[in-house]
């Protein structure tokens, strides 16, 4: 047992951590409350290869193991969230597209998707379902050479500049289950029939595109059927799940990290009755019980990530995902706590984290889905706890 990061793994952290420092740490608040697109560290991102993280080596990505993915997510979370969501679904759907593609798809979009010439993302939910996937109303139909698509997908990340949206439809409305009648469709940008009608506007997660997209009688070519068969759209979509896990699980421990930074380093040249108010027991529990659960969340997203290593991991990246969700939350309630008034106030960044640990327990399955998801595990006998 090795609690370390190997040699490689700690030369990329560092590398993470001073661009982070450097691009993102110093403009994350003001271009967040702006609602301003982050063109320029986005650039940066394409500079360091990290479009191509989990793109295979073959088709010009970076191919990394878990734990150094979990590692891009962490670091980016701490200086700004919604850099790291930009990065998030682009990933997932490289991975998706690079399992489950045919040799032509991957030839046609992964390189360029490993530069980040091309961006994705990944569009399931829809107004009327998100957990429920199989309830999904957008239909493809075939008609000679291309599906006509009609639906509406709601929340998608990185609409703006996906191309291709991998989107998630029924071919066969009439299946049961339903999940065998769902595939997953390579929408192009320049798709007649494909908007992006709207952003939604949210609490957090500013300057991150979330969009609503319509497909009105979109002609998708029958070659952009994810995989050329019908019929394994759901498995396409659950085959990137443990990693989206580990990448909210990390992105997690980046904003519980930030939070507990700005504790402790705010609680030192604050002063309150002629000392520092570190020196207050209240807010030494505070720091105690934040130093503990932030390092007791890295464990187990680290932990989680090196299961996905070894094989499938649900139990693993599920409890991690909702236990670093929840710490990212509680560890930056207690910042804001420690910070008094200032806590509230849009000119610190601990109101950020505290609007960016909110949306950690939602993606990627909400947490109370995931705890069943857990359970059932359990009971299976698949995940062994002990
Ligand atoms: C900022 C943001 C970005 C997003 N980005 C994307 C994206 O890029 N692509 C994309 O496809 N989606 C995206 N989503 C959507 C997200 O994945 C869904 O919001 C999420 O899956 C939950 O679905 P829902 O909102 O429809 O909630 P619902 O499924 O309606 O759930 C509502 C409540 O019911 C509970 N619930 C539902 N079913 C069960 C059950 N069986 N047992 C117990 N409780 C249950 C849930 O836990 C929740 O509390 C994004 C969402 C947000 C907020």
């Amino acid at each position: 047992m090795d609690f370390q990061l190997d040699e490689d793994q700690t030369a990329f952290r560092d590398v993470l951590r001073e661009f982070v420092d450097k691009e993102v740490v110093p403009v994350a608040r003001e271009w967040e409350h702006a609602g301003r697109y982050p063109t320029e560290i986005v650039q940066g991102m394409k500079d360091m290869g990290l479009f191509g993280i989990t793109v295979p080596e073959e088709y010009g990505g970076l191919d990394l193991d878990p734990v150094s993915f979990a590692l891009v997510f962490e670091e980016i979370a701490r200086g700004w969230m919604g850099i790291a969501g930009i990065l998030g679904s682009h990933s997932l759907a490289c991975r998706m597209i690079a399992m489950r593609g045919t040799e032509e798809q991957k030839r046609r979009y992964l390189p360029d998707l490993a530069t980040g010439a091309r961006r994705t993302g990944i569009g399931l939910t829809e107004p009327d379902a998100g957990t429920d996937l199989q309830g999904i109303r957008t239909t493809a139909r075939l008609d000679g050479n291309s599906y006509v698509v009609n639906g509406t997908k709601m929340w998608i990340t990185n609409a703006r500049y996906a191309d291709p949206l991998p989107v998630l439809v029924k071919t066969d409305p009439t299946a049961t289950p339903a999940h065998k009648g769902m595939s997953v469709l390579l929408v192009d940008a320049d798709t007649p029939g494909f908007t992006v009608t709207k952003d939604i506007p949210k609490l957090g997660y500013k300057g991150t595109e979330s969009c609503e997209v319509v497909l009105d009688n979109a002609r998708v070519p029958r070659e952009n059927l994810l995989g050329g068969v019908e019929g394994h759209g759901m498995q396409h979509v659950l085959s990137a799940l443990e990693w989206g896990r580990v990448n909210i699980a990390a992105r997690s421990v980046g904003i519980a990290q930030r939070a507990y930074d700005e504790a402790v380093a705010y609680s030192q040249q604050r002063k309150a009755f002629g000392s520092p108010i570190s020196d207050f027991q209240a807010i030494q529990l505070k720091l105690g019980t934040m130093a503990t659960n932030v390092q007791a969340a890295r464990l187990m997203a680290y932990y989680a990530a090196d299961a996905v290593r070894r094989g499938r991991a649900d139990g693993p990246t599920g409890m991690a995902k909702i236990f670093c969700s929840e710490v990212a939350l509680e560890t930056s309630i207690d910042a804001m706590k420690v910070h008094g008034g200032y806590g509230y106030s849009t000119e610190y960044e601990v109101e950020r984290l505290y609007r960016d640990a909110i949306l950690m327990s939602i993606g990627e399955g909400t947490n109370d889905v995931l705890r069943t998801v857990v359970a059932k595990s359990v009971i299976r006998g698949e995940t062994v706890v002990g």
